[in-house]
């Protein structure tokens, strides 16, 4: 029989939104100073479902995997709006609405 060791389940990335209080910049106004807001642990985040601060520990882990998921989809979005896909996407400039490419 094999042990299983660690945590049961993986972590999961919650459901994060901005910061009502701060509007998401993690800083509110004092009266001389900004302040680091303490409704998101000045993170500009909270979580979606309840509104809540996550624990510093939890936070830092799900902002890296926001930002790993973010710079993923930027990657991505960088690759398919490249040259290779213009000149594959139908430019219309052909014959009949067809694709011109000039080559
Ligand atoms: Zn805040």
């Amino acid at each position: 029989m094999k042990k299983s060791h660690g945590p049961a389940f993986r972590k999961v990335m919650k459901p994060l939104r901005a910061c009502y209080d701060c509007r998401g910049s993690g800083l509110r106004m004092g009266m001389f100073h900004q302040l680091e807001c303490a409704t998101c642990n000045a993170s500009g985040w909270v979580c979606a479902e309840t509104g809540e601060a996550l624990p510093l520990a939890d936070l830092v882990l799900q902002l890296g995997m926001k930002l790993r998921a973010l710079e993923r989809d930027l990657a991505l979005a960088d690759q398919q709006s490249g040259p290779q896909q213009q000149y594959e996407q139908n430019n219309r400039l052909g014959a009949g609405g067809s694709n011109y490419t000039g080559d």
